[in-house]
């Protein structure tokens, strides 16, 4: 078939003359890479000359790059609290930006338990809503058809509160949502939901879900995708519908709506879908009440062609789970974003999960990458590090990101690791490696080994009382419950053996840990219930020793050994678990509102 010269692209035959544009800017932007990053810092040094932090480095109005290289230090959020604190406070002096804060973005990156705040302009949304408008033209190339049909994407807004200053605090995708540029989108036949904004900005989740399955089941023929934003969240309505299905099949039997779903918008936007159709509520039934839930997703959608969902990082632990709930669909992860900056797509979207990388996109920022071998050295104000370019550099090496935003973010330090794969034009391609720090994740929450090792102190006090203490623990994030939770494995020193700690003792403690743990984790426990109760799972006594004698039979030098504060090599969990002499789960939720910001 002969493809029309307007929509030929280096990258493919364009579905369309948008898409082709789109594909176009795409090749502009990798072609000139380092041309375009020399823009993008000149005009964020421009427009910010005159902010105080840019004065208090006395970059002296130079938007060159080697002066900002050698006059602005590389930071971490910790170094920018106390600006961030007086923004917070209402201080609308241009501390950060020449442009206002528009508003607060709550990352699910946590500082002293509390998440962190990430400044924001008005304008960033444009660039947010730019790189959502090149998804559906890179997966076009790869997927044709999908104007024929519709998305089913489990979208959420979660809770926001305002700082005492009155800017709004929320999550990135909140804000994405409620904002114009997502609820009076244009029509695009390449991009067309079936859940309705009002489900999607309905705040409390369960009507929110509720209605999303409800209209997705509806269109279930249409549906040719399926997807929510992490793999975490995409399982969660699986369980959302293995809990629920009688309730939903009653509301389709009868064409009535749930008495649960109070909202009135919603109620009023599903009156429309709604209608009595006893031939879909059978077909649904009776495949939910089939013990065998292997294929699910096929046999209720059957038209999909795959999941669009992030299965890198953290999230790879999910893959297996998506694969046998949809019968081994394609996993589409097609971008990489995070509340600080949005940074780019993947080129390639229907690639391995194990293959994936990303773009980055060099209009969206400035990047720059702390070579990781150097990134544990605590990094000194005074002699800033030579940090690589994003033209610059080299396949096959990590690095830390770090970022240099519109909205005021100054060589920051993100956190992620990355290996760069190849090269697309003069852009690099980059795998997700692991987020710095991070020993737990069950879905957005980040649970480092400090905040384990505090977690665990605090539960073990409680031990004093029979005269018990912990002697070794480590943890495991259980994916295969929906939702996962943490286990932690202790092994104790019963001192009094009379009085050994009863169930509902280590009951309790489970339950201490989870009031320690950061505010995201609580969060997810009590508002999302994306997080199942944390379990401990007690040890025989000499287990952690058996734990070093393994390491060292497969070559763990016996005076480096370290107990691991996280497990997931099966030989050593299947160790641990033919210890457990006993499992307890956390009896009730642990204490979480949406935070007051000081
Ligand atoms: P947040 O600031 O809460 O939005 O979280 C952003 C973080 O999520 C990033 O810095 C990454 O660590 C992680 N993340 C975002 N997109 C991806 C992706 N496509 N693959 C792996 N991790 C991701």
């Amino acid at each position: 078939m002969a493809v029309d010269p307007i929509l030929s692209s280096p990258l493919g035959p364009a579905a369309s003359e948008k898409d082709a544009k789109a594909l176009q800017f795409i090749e502009e932007m990798t072609r000139n890479a380092d041309s375009v990053q020399e823009r993008v810092l000149a005009e964020i040094l421009s427009r910010n000359g005159e902010t105080e932090y840019l004065k208090r480095f006395k970059l002296e109005g130079s938007t060159v790059r080697e002066t900002f290289k050698s006059k602005i230090p590389v930071i971490k959020y910790e170094d920018l609290q106390p600006e961030i604190q007086r923004i917070a406070n209402g201080d609308r002096s241009a501390i950060l930006s020449a442009h206002p804060i528009s508003e607060f973005l709550t990352s699910s990156g946590t500082s002293a338990g509390e998440r962190k705040l990430m400044p924001t302009i008005q304008e960033e949304l444009d660039r947010r809503q730019m790189l959502y408008s090149l998804l559906m033209p890179v997966m076009n190339l790869y997927v044709p058809g999908l104007d024929k049909g519709k998305g089913l994407y489990f979208l959420f807004v979660k809770s926001e509160t305002r700082t005492p200053g009155g800017l709004l605090a929320r999550p990135v995708l909140t804000s994405y949502y409620k904002s114009e540029h997502f609820k009076t989108r244009p029509y695009d036949p390449y991009n067309v939901y079936t859940s309705p904004n009002e489900a999607i900005l309905c705040a409390d989740s369960f009507q929110s879900m509720y209605t999303q399955m409800l209209c997705g089941i509806y269109e279930r023929k249409q549906v040719l995708r399926l997807g929510a934003v992490f793999a975490s969240g995409l399982l969660r309505a699986i369980r959302f519908l293995q809990l629920n299905w009688h309730q939903l099949t009653h509301d389709i039997r009868t064409g009535t709506l749930s008495p649960k779903i109070t909202d009135p918008s919603v109620r009023n936007c599903v009156a429309g879908v709604l209608k009595p159709d006893p031939e879909l509520a059978d077909l649904v039934a009776g495949e939910c009440s089939k013990d065998n839930w292997e294929g699910i997703i096929t046999r209720i959608w059957p038209n999909t062609k795959y999941l669009d969902v992030i299965v890198t990082g953290a999230m790879a632990q999910y893959i297996p789970t998506l694969d046998y709930y949809s019968g081994g669909l394609p996993l589409a992860c097609t971008m990489y974003a995070s509340s600080e900056c949005y940074f780019g797509l993947n080129l390639n979207p229907m690639s391995k999960p194990s293959e994936v990388s990303y773009t980055i996109m060099p209009n969206m920022a400035y990047f720059e990458f702390l070579p990781h071998e150097h990134s544990s050295i605590p990094l000194s104000r005074d002699s800033p590090p030579r940090l690589v370019d994003l033209a610059h550099v080299e396949v096959g090496k990590e690095y830390e990101l770090v970022i240099t935003t519109y909205a005021g973010l100054y060589r920051y330090r993100v956190g992620d690791i990355l290996r760069v794969t190849g090269f697309h034009n003069s852009a690099p391609q980059f795998h997700f490696v692991r987020r710095k720090n991070v020993l737990l994740s069950i879905d957005s929450d980040k649970t480092d080994e400090a905040e384990l090792q505090k977690a665990v102190d605090n539960a073990s006090k409680l031990l004093r009382e029979v005269n018990t203490s912990v002697v070794e623990y480590t943890s495991f994030a259980d994916t295969k419950t929906i939702p996962g939770h943490y286990v932690i494995y202790w092994e104790l020193l019963v001192k009094d053996s009379a009085n050994s700690p009863s169930d509902e003792l280590l009951g309790q403690c489970c339950l201490a840990m989870e009031e320690s743990l950061n505010s995201v984790y609580r969060q997810g426990r009590v508002a999302d219930n994306s997080i199942g109760p944390l379990e401990i799972r007690v040890v025989k006594s000499g287990t952690f020793e058996e734990l070093m004698d393994y390491a060292i039979s497969r070559g763990a030098s016996i005076n480096q050994y370290k107990v691991p504060r996280c497990v997931n090599f099966t030989p050593i969990m299947e160790l641990l678990d033919s210890r457990v002499v006993s499992s307890h789960f956390s009896p009730a939720l642990p204490h979480w509102t949406p935070a007051r910001r000081r």
